[in-house]
């Protein structure tokens, strides 16, 4: 049994499980859905949206204390509402409908809209409804995230991964498209737990994140995009240990949750540009999963993430997230390489 769940748990676990199915579904039908551009041109689908509204709904249906009914959601309805996109808007309805199928238009906008909340004040949630687009739309990993902020402090994550197969055998960078994901969720100081099947209602078990001994190779996650991760300080920072090392290229926080059930021994963000700083809803809910298996993840000079910044992690740059033990010996080699510094 999961231990002292926070009473929001059980609820948030469902959202997310039932965003996933979402977005399972929409995956499937890929074909049909087609790459939109927002205006910072990076590719946000159907899946994206509908993920974020059935969240919304169901927190805020689900959950009657007020900071538990704010969430910072990556995505905004105001392009949706424009008469130019009534097609999309259409296609994001339509795919909230195979869950709920009386909703109405103007229910999934306000339920997007509503995920406004500007990261201020003491508790709230921030949710990335697909986070790793570009792998949604390669029939690649990507997943739902949500973590609920409270004091500044990341108190629970729940991490949806539909693409993650049951079996840690198998290599987490190919999709799995038999089964139907992995479902994590972390409280802060109660662990972290995984739900096969993506199903809340599944007997959770407990993972960890074995300490790093040094007479194995090192199975590092990074991603895909090389302009996420600067992949040559990678090779370097990797360079100052004898082990082998094997490279896991794999969109999304999945790469959290691959680290924190001991499929991989590192996670690295390294920073491609000086004025880059990350996006709260890229990590909250993954560092919490993985620092709950017993990993350690701090940004690339050793500092704790600090969420009390905004949407943005201001005062960190990059993640170095591992086993413990190594974690700390990659940092060594950051700090020494200058990796992030201005
Ligand atoms: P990943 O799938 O791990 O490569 O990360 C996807 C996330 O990278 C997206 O949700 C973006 O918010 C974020 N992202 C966009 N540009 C950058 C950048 N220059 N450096 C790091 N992350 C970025
Ligand atoms: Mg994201």
């Amino acid at each position: 049994m999961v231990p002292m769940q926070h009473p929001a748990m059980p609820i948030a676990l469902e959202a997310v499980a039932t965003a996933m199915s979402i977005t399972r579904a929409v995956q499937h039908r890929l074909q049909e859905v087609s790459g939109h551009l927002k205006d910072d041109r990076s590719p946000v689908t159907v899946a994206d949206y509908a993920a974020q509204a059935v969240v919304s709904m169901l927190l805020r249906e689900g959950l009657s204390d007020q900071g538990l009914r704010r969430i910072v959601g990556e995505e905004d309805g105001g392009e949706l509402s424009r008469p130019n996109n009534a097609a999309l808007l259409d296609a994001v309805t339509a795919a909230v409908r195979l869950w709920r199928g009386d909703v109405s238009q103007a229910q999934v906008l306000e339920a997007i809209d509503a995920c406004n909340h500007d990261a201020s004040g003491d508790c709230w949630w921030t949710l990335d409804p697909v986070d790793g687009t570009k792998g949604f739309l390669r029939g690649g990993q990507y997943a739902i995230a949500l973590g609920l902020i409270v004091d500044g402090q990341v108190h629970a994550g729940v991490l949806g991964c539909p693409n993650l197969s049951v079996d840690p055998g198998k290599d987490p960078a190919a999709a799995d498209s038999e089964g139907s994901g992995m479902l994590y969720g972390a409280q802060q100081g109660l662990g972290a737990w995984e739900f096969r099947d993506g199903d809340p209602a599944a007997t959770p078990m407990r993972i960890t994140c074995p300490a790093w001994t040094d007479d194995k190779s090192i199975r590092c996650c990074a991603s895909v995009e090389s302009h996420h991760t600067n992949k040559g300080q990678t090779s370097e920072l990797l360079d100052a240990f004898e082990n082998d090392r094997i490279m896991v290229r794999l969109d999304s926080q999945a790469k959290y949750a691959v680290l924190a059930r001991g499929q991989a021994d590192a996670y690295l963000r390294l920073p491609t540009r000086d004025d880059y700083r990350e996006c709260i809803w890229d990590h909250a809910a993954g560092a919490l999963v993985a620092t709950e298996a017993g990993a350690v993840v701090t940004d690339v000079r050793g500092k704790e993430l600090d969420f009390t910044t905004g949407q943005r992690l201001q005062n960190n740059r990059g993640v170095i997230a591992a086993a413990d033990g190594l974690q700390q010996r990659l940092i060594e080699r950051a700090v020494a390489m200058g990796v992030g510094s201005p």
